[in-house]
């Protein structure tokens, strides 16, 4: 392991922190990141198809001159999305404010990890080479992929990561989950409400487990939204979670809100609900639909 390549990074290097350093790791390769590291994988769907954003590594680093993602060590202290997003902002010029968080992929290996973090573009993102550690950073369309030098841990992940350029938006059928579990909800049907909105809330900022929504990857990020009816309309929204108060039929404007979803091919729409028929409503237009322990406190 003294071949140029495996240099640690020079002098230049401007932001040394806490995590910074070599992991002999048991798989027998060594990798950078004292905490592990992690990279953003950005995002944005427009007319020309999907596009990311990615890296031209410098000469002088592991693996220099190929392509891969903005990212680096995690400092200590810090979550894989943290770091992700920070070193996002500190190499490439993504503004934090354009960037939302949708899903993440981790790598384990016995002694280091490494997570993708997969994210949309909410605004206008024009990158920039903002440290020595690159040579250009630069949105890419997908078709590019198959033609450019990738780094070779990147060039592993792709196919799995190639299918988690989407958001996941979760329509949960609040009176179906809040009936699920009889725990006294029929005494105070918007107050029971207002719990799920919030606990929806939390899985919107922390995610959801990846395997329980049948999705790739580790966790998802959702943009949620709750479909109320009869006694517990008027819960208000809260940030990441949008409320649809049904004046009639609770199923029929679940079903008109997954019909508006599909409508943008970058949705995946999971339905939570144990009504069979609805199940079969919302199947029908595309939708998958899952139980609501999924969503459940
Ligand atoms: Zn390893």
């Amino acid at each position: 392991m003294t071949t140029p390549a495996h240099r640690p990074p020079p002098d230049v290097r401007v932001h040394r922190q806490p995590g910074d350093g070599w992991v002999e790791c048991a798989c027998g390769h060594r990798h950078w990141g004292l905490n592990g590291a992690a990279g953003l994988l950005l995002w944005r769907s427009g007319p020309a198809g999907t596009e990311i954003v990615l890296q031209h590594r410098a000469l002088w680093s592991h693996h220099g001159g190929t392509w891969g993602l903005p990212g680096g060590a995690i400092t200590d202290g810090e979550s894989p999305r943290a770091g992700a997003v920070r070193e996002a902002a500190e190499e490439a010029g993504l503004p934090t404010a354009a960037v939302r968080l949708r899903a993440d992929r981790t790598l384990v290996h016995p002694d280091w990890s490494y997570t993708t973090v997969l994210a949309e573009a909410v605004a206008p993102v024009q990158p920039a080479v903002t440290d020595p550690e690159s040579l250009e950073v630069r949105w890419a369309g997908l078709e590019e992929l198959d033609h450019l030098e990738l780094l070779p841990a990147f060039a592993d992940a792709l196919p799995e990561l190639r299918t988690m350029l989407r958001r996941l938006v979760l329509v949960v059928d609040a009176a179906n989950v809040v009936g699920s579990r009889p725990d006294g909800w029929w005494r105070d049907r918007r107050g029971a409400t207002a719990r799920l909105r919030d606990h929806l809330a939390h899985l919107a900022r922390e995610g959801v487990a990846a395997s329980a929504v049948g999705l790739p990857g580790t966790s998802w990020l959702p943009d949620v939204v709750l479909v109320t009816e009869g006694a517990a309309r008027g819960v208000p929204a809260v940030d990441g979670v949008s409320v649809v108060s049904a004046d009639g039929s609770g199923d029929d404007a679940l079903v008109t809100v997954v019909r508006r979803l599909m409508g943008d091919p970058a949705n995946d729409v999971v339905v939570t609900t144990a009504d069979r028929e609805l199940v079969a409503r919302v199947e029908d237009l595309g939708a998958r639909a899952v139980g609501p322990r999924v969503v459940r406190h």
